[in-house]
């Protein structure tokens, strides 16, 4: 669904002057609460699904969640008139320039007046900041939307890092066929939320957002749009490669068009797959575009075709409620599966040694239990028991058989002593693996894609023994985790591992996680068949049963 200009312009420019109050406000000092309160309610128009117009029109902005009394009224001055009093007056109050100050890392906002005050630093150089995956997802549809509503785009596809599903992403890539270049790249210039201006010409435009991301448009003619794509989704490595296969057909891929050795267009390519046929080659997906064999296995026609697509999800596995430190109930969990369409979902709370996290006695699981029971008689979705068990620090699991007997599903997680030196770590892994009963092993090495390195452990080692024993590998699509990583998930093929695609949802919202546990999936070659989530609820339940 695209939606129409007028509508998503607004939108966009009334989350954009929100956004900038509530980073003046914290500028300024004061309450932090406000200030916060801004931010998250830019991020609530951001996302806004429903008409904004409609919703300004109606008095109901207070019905959407993160959007309160004081906000509405702003939202809908802002929609009404293009302004807002209070932005323009926070504006005069501070010094022009400060919010680039802000954005620069490691400068913490408290200091920023402070500093501009005694240094005298208008501008400072602007750095990039690097997103998130499901982050970058948002902000490249919400572009890709904006970008699609001028009149003088054809086709709008969000290239680049983003497209290939990478943990983090440097900059938003678009490419687009413009029936006028030029005009593409002016539209996109005009976005409310473009800070500065980094280059533009021959129909390129990079920008700076505000809040420090960049992104960038490249709008050519309809016929250069392929091998325009090809290129801005890279990666490099895998483009080189590619031209190498052009270069060996007598071909040459250049920036916008594959050409015969004369100079003269090659074919007409109507789409990637096209250019990949040329090439003699299959199609690559963009997850797989990072020059690991994909492009030799493609020429060899040994490419997997059956890589796993969202829609073969059928299950959703590793879910928190209220229990523990989950934010819904059970059964807000469960009628969220059911709204997604999907055939079952696994309750897996944290176990007692995880107290910090409301780990759940063996009486509160029973509670569960019952819970579940009455949930059940209420929607569609089949709800299985489980837990999030923790490895215990000697690899023993947190609950006694007798409690693991009667789950339907074990997920086994490392939760604390992360430091343990290598062998230790290997050793306490390889103990879980080889426990007599089926375990999933749960965010297996325990990144935070940002913040915390794996565990040290020899992940071949535990593979290994997991392998030999009963158990699966989760595919985390927490999107702070991402764990493991795609070059430990090929490593688990080879041994004839099977994965869950794991949600870990804390939240109903959350549930929609398992779309990047796809991504990785698909850059760790993952095939449909692979993924136990991917089969029905009574062979998902046989196939991870604890004890079998
Ligand atoms: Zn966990
Ligand atoms: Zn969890």
């Amino acid at each position: 669904m695209t939606p129409s200009p007028p509508a998503t312009a607004d939108r966009l420019a009334v989350a954009a002057a929100l956004r900038e109050i509530g980073l003046l406000l914290e500028v300024k000092g004061g309450n932090p609460y406000r200030a916060r309160a801004y931010k998250r309610g830019a991020s609530a128009v951001e996302a806004l699904a429903a008409d904004l117009t409609k919703l300004v029109a109606e008095d109901r902005l207070t019905q959407v969640p993160g959007i309160g009394a004081a906000l509405a009224a702003q939202i809908a001055e802002l929609h009404r008139t293009g302004r807002s009093s209070m932005l323009e007056r926070l504006r005069a109050e501070l010094p022009p320039g400060i919010l680039d100050l802000v954005r620069v890392p490691n400068l913490s906002v408290e200091r920023v007046a402070a500093l501009h005050r005694a240094l005298g630093i208008a501008e400072l150089e602007a750095r990039g900041q690097t997103l998130l995956l499901h982050e970058a997802l948002q902000m490249g549809e919400l572009l890709r939307a904006w970008v699609a509503a001028s009149p003088h785009a054809l086709r709008v596809d969000v290239a680049g890092e983003a497209r290939r599903r990478t943990e983090t992403v440097d900059q938003i890539q678009l490419a687009v066929a413009a029936r006028d270049a030029e005009a593409v790249v002016d539209h996109f210039l005009a976005l409310p939320q473009v800070a500065a201006v980094v280059e533009r010409g021959d129909g390129r435009g990079h920008v700076r957002l505000a809040g420090g991301v960049h992104a960038s448009v490249e709008a050519v003619a309809p016929s250069e749009h392929v091998p325009t794509l090809v290129r801005l989704t890279g990666s490099s490595a895998h483009y080189e490669k590619l031209q190498a296969r052009a270069q060996a057909a007598d071909l040459v891929l250049s920036e916008r068009a594959l050409m015969t050795r004369r100079g003269r267009r090659a074919a007409a390519l109507a789409d990637e797959a096209a250019l990949y046929r040329r090439l003699g080659l299959q199609y690559v997906p963009p997850e797989l575009r990072e020059d690991e064999g994909e492009v030799e296995a493609a020429a060899a026609g040994t490419l997997p075709e059956d890589l796993l697509e969202e829609s073969d999800v059928r299950g959703l596995v590793h879910c928190h409620t209220h229990y523990s430190d989950g934010k819904h109930s059970v059964e807000e969990m469960a009628r969220g599966a059911d709204e997604l369409g999907m055939e079952y979902i696994t309750i897996t709370d944290h176990s007692p040694t995880a107290h910090y996290a409301g780990g759940l006695s063996e009486d509160r699981l029973k509670q569960q239990w019952e819970d579940i029971d009455r949930a059940q008689e209420k929607v569609k979705v089949r709800l299985l028991r489980g837990t999030e068990s923790d490895i215990l620090a000697d690899g023993a699991l947190d609950y006694p058989d007798r409690i693991l007997e009667q789950l339907d599903v074990v997920v086994a997680s490392i939760h604390n002593r992360y430091k343990m030196g290598e062998d230790e770590m290997t050793r306490r892994l390889v103990r879980a693996m080889r426990l007599p009963l089926f375990k999933i092993w749960g965010h297996a090495l325990g990144r935070y894609v940002r913040t915390r390195p794996p565990i040290a452990c020899r992940v071949e080692e535990v593979l290994d023994a997991a392998a030999a024993s009963k158990a699966a590998i989760e595919i985390s699509g927490e999107p702070r985790r991402l764990d493991m990583e795609p070059r430990w998930v090929r490593k688990a093929r080879e041994r004839g591992l099977r994965f869950v695609i794991s949600t870990d949802a804390h939240s109903v919202r959350a549930l929609q996680n398992f779309r990047y546990g796809v991504a990785m999936a698909r850059r760790g070659w993952v095939r449909k068949g692979e993924v136990l989530n991917a089969l029905g609820a009574e062979a998902f339940r046989e196939a991870v049963r604890p004890v079998q």
